[in-house]
């Protein structure tokens, strides 16, 4: 039991002690009013020397008889309230508020937190701010914006969960960068981290809700050797100095040129082998694949009201549960969404 819990209990007692003893007291009172000196009863008494001897032995047994049923019936109450009163007493003294309470069991961040948080430090020490935003979005802003256009397989609803109204859940958080670039204009540099949904099957690697977290950086003369100089410094504080990255040319419609990059696993450093055996989290290629990059599409900064002639840019971004799961030998994503204590406390 908590100290809280203990004063709330003693309170509790307080008020029914209380309660007990004001009800004795009315008792007494109303047993004054029934038969004490100024009472009916009282009356009766007095009249019993008054009344004719034949009726007087009726009249006497009948006011006696009603003084024993007014006494039975206060003494009564009296008595029980008395018991009640003493069982109170003894149960508020058994509330000891010197024993120590048991302590409360202490919470922690999430493991998708604890990483996120490293990955955002990381970041806001290279001069980049963290851009939050919402998770309903209108087509625009989840397609249009980010030259997705009519038609792409993602705007399909069998991809994308929508509302009644016709508003997506956000696919990606690349609705950050168009919100953001809208607010702040630029040149500008952001993190933007969050909750993305899609309608996937549940299973080991896949959930229905998950986190990316996207870069952003746009400025005069940005070109794809910033946006390599930004991965690879990232990666190499997150798994060491030795940690090497590349990238391999891929198709994203907001970005052009796009690419994939990866980076060298983090246990096997490369190699591909840990104590002679097969690698597990680069499943002994010696890379790890974790997300997606590229210079930021020209219709996509048009869309922001930027002109591309003069800005250029580059974007990122990767799923963080898949990023956990490879750092911390998670086998099944699901599990970090179950709420289940015993698999949260191995990250505290
Ligand atoms: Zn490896």
């Amino acid at each position: 039991m908590k100290l809280g819990q203990i004063g709330d209990l003693r309170q509790i007692l307080e008020i029914q002690l209380a309660d007990a003893e004001g009800r004795l007291r009315q008792i007494k009172d109303r047993s004054v009013e029934l038969t004490g000196k100024k009472s009916r009863l009282a009356e009766f008494k007095k009249q019993i020397g008054k009344i004719d001897t034949e009726a007087r032995a009726e009249f006497a047994q009948a006011v006696q008889s009603i003084e024993k049923q007014i006494r039975d019936a206060l003494d009564g109450a009296e008595s029980s309230l008395n018991e009640r009163i003493s069982a109170l007493k003894a149960e508020r003294d058994a509330v000891d508020v010197t024993i120590p309470g048991r302590r409360p069991r202490t919470g922690h961040l999430h493991v998708l937190t604890i990483l996120r948080q490293k990955i955002e430090d990381i970041f806001v020490s290279m001069g980049y701010t963290i851009e939050d935003d919402r998770e309903i979005e209108t087509d625009y802003y989840n397609f249009d914006a980010l030259n997705i256009p009519e038609g792409h397989p993602a705007r399909e609803s069998q991809d994308t969960f929508y509302t009644t109204t016709g508003l997506a859940l956000r696919s990606q958080t690349s609705t950050v960068q168009i919100r953001a670039m809208e607010r702040h204009g630029v040149p500008i540099r952001i993190l933007a981290p969050g909750k993305v949904f899609r309608r996937d099957t549940p299973d080991m690697t896949h959930t229905p809700m998950f986190h990316q977290l996207e870069g952003l950086c746009v400025d005069k003369g940005i070109t794809m050797a910033h946006l390599k100089g930004t991965v690879t410094e990232w990666l190499k504080r997150m798994y060491g100095a030795d940690t090497v990255t590349r990238f391999r040319p891929s198709y994203f419609p907001f970005t052009e040129p796009s690419a994939e990059f990866d980076f060298s696993c983090f246990k096997c450093h490369g190699t591909g082998q840990f104590e002679g055996e097969r690698c597990r989290p680069c499943k002994g290629a010696g890379w790890i694949e974790l997300g997606g990059s590229g210079m930021v599409h020209p219709n996509v900064l048009r869309a922001c009201g930027v002109d591309p002639t003069v800005y250029s840019g580059f974007a990122f971004g990767f799923g963080l549960e898949r990023m956990a799961a490879l750092m911390f030998n998670i086998d099944d994503i699901r599990h970090m969404f179950e709420n289940d204590v015993r698999f949260l406390e191995q990250f505290n």
